[in-house]
């Protein structure tokens, strides 16, 4: 089984290890801030330009941008264990990068700073999981409790992949009941077809060639989805280990394509 973020830039088979929790996660983590209380933003509806047509507008959302920049250099943080409802993994892991070094977490952060510039034009009320790129952490688990205590209508935890270089394309993936998110499953999936469509649409990059079908996968091993009370999935929005995906990944305005897309997203599913 592929280890998910287990790419060339993983500095030792300790980190490896730790990249088995991959995206999931729970909460006593030691991060510096409040990433909750830090990036909560967005301008209800006022400012927004069409917000009044935007199914987004006033809508609570929480996107994770998967990992980050100082994770590599606190092992012992991130690589601190924690519950995720079915078993326990590590807090957070440090992710892929390309081979020219461009890495996931810089790419994830890009991403969702986007997509949330995007979201707030029309209205929603954004929240990342973090407040830069060079923090720690938060534990997955933690990342999940954002959406939690929001209660958020949708979450995104955005990343992409370190699989076979061979392999190229994006997939979604939904959560299988595992406990407390027994009650999101299904409209997790709902929101897990939405994203699907709009990336697939928005992007033209294709369902993956390595995993899940059409697009479409379903994990009980991430703690990010497993203790998630609200509508969640992931995206892996490419494979950085592939020279063709890290070309569209490596490229600023390709990313606000892939903003744009989700955003799309959002939108069909909030409707
Ligand atoms: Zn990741």
């Amino acid at each position: 089984m592929r280890i998910h973020g287990c790419g060339p830039a993983a500095a030792g088979a300790g980190l490896c290890l730790a990249m088995l929790a991959a995206c999931g996660g729970s909460s006593d983590d030691d991060r510096p801030s409040s990433p909750a209380t830090a990036t909560t933003g967005g301008s209800p509806a006022s400012t927004a330009t069409g917000g009044g047509g935007s199914a987004v507008s006033g809508k609570v959302i929480v996107i994770d941008p998967g990992h980050n920049g100082g994770n590599a250099d606190h092992p012992d943080e991130i690589n601190k264990k924690v519950f995720i409802g079915n078993g326990y993994k590590a807090c957070n892991t440090v992710g892929t990068s390309t081979r020219d070094d461009y890495s996931e977490h810089a790419f994830t952060w890009d991403v969702a700073e986007r997509l949330a510039r995007i979201l707030r034009d029309r209205g929603a009320q954004v929240t990342l999981t973090r407040k830069d790129d060079t923090g720690v952490g938060p534990c997955v688990t933690e990342r999940a409790e954002i959406g939690n205590r929001l209660r958020a209508e949708a979450a995104l935890s955005i990343h992409a992949d370190g699989a076979d270089p061979a392999g190229h394309g994006f997939h979604v993936i939904e959560p299988v009941a595992v406990g407390r998110n027994a009650p999101i499953v299904e409209p997790s999936r709902r929101l897990g077809t939405a994203v699907r469509d709009a990336y697939r649409s928005g992007t033209g990059i294709p369902y993956s060639t390595y995993r899940g079908q059409d697009g479409l996968d379903r994990r009980g091993d991430l703690g990010g989805l497993n203790m998630s009370t609200v509508p969640i999935v992931f995206i892996e929005c490419g494979n950085m280990q592939n020279p063709g995906d890290a070309a569209k990944l490596s490229s600023a305005p390709f990313r606000q394509r892939m903003a744009e897309a989700l955003a799309a997203g959002f939108e069909t599913y909030l409707r």
